[in-house]
């Protein structure tokens, strides 16, 4: 077990998360404090775990100011803003909040891949505009039975395709390794699995591994007629490659929860009645936030009680 010490949050929170955390442990809002630096002078021998969000991550700088610092609990999937590689060369281990979220990302992948090629948020717009009493709105793609991608059949890649099997989808993945277990196509890359499918859903994890996977090349052979989806991280995609496809109609559509400057979304696709854009919002229903928290919650209370983490990135 660790010697007992401070619990250091180092980003705002959901607001219950940090109660319970102030509550259960001697916990310091680093990013609250007028003078942070003047902390990290004279306690940060006292911190021994780091709870921070998937946005923030923990910086190197950081860790190296917190000798005692045993443990990095993130609040969500994605911890590609916390360098694991500097943290295990000091003994520190990281932490994130698997599963949870599998359930809430994939409904909304699904719900984004209906919208844009269903086109439900431009129709909406288009009746409360009150076009539609001087004309139809025009036909729409079909979903169900077309081919389907998905870029990184993970945790939340599986759910995504699960829940496309009930659409009668032909689902192909692309993933560095085949999985052994599904009855998916394997797709050996993102560019191949674009050429042969309608839709590709990207669900891989982010950081520098994946940085601008979706190039325009990618853009290019998912065609005039296909569409993206993207809910893992908008450094995934090459951001100006896909303005310009949709402004030049070389991709049919997009619906887009992440981005690669949040919260600023380019001007171009503000403009275009072509793609769904949503403020990062897969993981945000309260039943998902509520099971995130508990798990960073315990995730802390077993660090500190025992010395190991629950869900310890791999
Ligand atoms: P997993 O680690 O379970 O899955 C990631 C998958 O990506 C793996 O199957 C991996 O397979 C694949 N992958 C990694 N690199 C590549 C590559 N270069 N080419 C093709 N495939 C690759 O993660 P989760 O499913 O739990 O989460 C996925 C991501 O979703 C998170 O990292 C996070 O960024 C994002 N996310 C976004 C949310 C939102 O609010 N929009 C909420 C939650 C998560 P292999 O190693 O075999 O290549």
């Amino acid at each position: 077990p660790a010697a007992p010490g401070t619990v250091l949050q180092v980003s705002p929170l959901l607001p219950a998360l940090e109660k319970a955390l102030a509550e259960r442990h001697r916990t310091v809002r680093l990013h609250e404090l007028p003078d942070p630096a003047a902390y990290l002078r004279e306690e940060a021998g006292d911190v021994v775990a780091a709870v921070t969000s998937a946005r923030f991550g923990v910086a190197n700088s950081l860790m190296d100011a917190l000798p005692r610092l045993g443990a990095i609990v993130h609040f969500g999937v994605g911890y590609e803003t916390t360098d694991v590689a500097h943290a295990r060369a000091r003994g520190i281990d990281v932490s994130n909040t698997p599963d949870v979220l599998d359930d809430c990302v994939a409904d909304l992948a699904v719900g984004g891949l209906i919208d844009v090629m269903r086109e439900l948020s431009a129709a909406d717009r288009y009746v409360r505009a009150g076009k539609w009493t001087a004309a139809p709105y025009p036909l729409t793609s079909r979903v169900s039975g077309k081919r389907v991608g998905i870029l990184g059949l993970g945790r939340i890649g599986r759910a995504v395709a699960r829940r496309l099997e009930g659409f009668g989808t032909d689902i192909a993945y692309c993933s560095r390794t085949p999985v052994a277990d599904v009855p998916y196509r394997h797709v050996p890359t993102a560019r191949e699995l674009a050429a042969e499918c309608d839709a590709v859903v990207v669900t891989v994890a982010g950081g520098p591994g994946t940085r601008g996977l979706v190039s325009a090349e990618v853009l290019d052979a998912l065609g005039p007629r296909g569409f993206l989806v993207n809910v893992a991280r908008g450094s995934v995609v090459d951001e100006p490659a896909l303005v310009a496809a949709v402004r030049e109609g070389r991709i049919a559509g997009a619906a887009l929860d992440v981005f690669a400057d949040e919260p600023n979304v380019p001007q171009g696709l503000l403009e275009s009645d072509r793609v769904l854009l949503l403020p990062h919002v897969a993981s945000g229903t309260h039943e998902t936030r509520q099971a995130m928290a508990d798990l960073v919650l315990d995730n802390v209370r077993r660090f500190l009680a025992e010395g190991v983490l629950v869900t310890p990135v791999p």
